[in-house]
């Protein structure tokens, strides 16, 4: 028996690159990778609208290329 999820779960991540399958269930999705805008902090992903949040914990050290 699993809990119910909420529709668009937020992720908090570590790294400005991530990959989504869509997790288990209904929502999974073939595998794509989405890439963090350092200035946005946050990606959703198209596929299952899961929202990717970048704690990458380096505040203050933005590195703009
Ligand atoms: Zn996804």
């Amino acid at each position: 028996m699993h809990s119910p999820q909420p529709d668009f779960e937020t992720v908090h991540v570590t790294r400005l690159d991530v990959v989504c399958d869509g997790g288990q269930g209904a929502l999974g999705h073939p595998r794509v990778y989405l890439h963090i805008d350092a200035a946005e902090g946050s990606i959703v992903c198209p596929y299952c609208s899961r929202t990717f949040v970048y704690e990458g914990g380096a505040h203050g050290h933005t590195h703009a290329a």
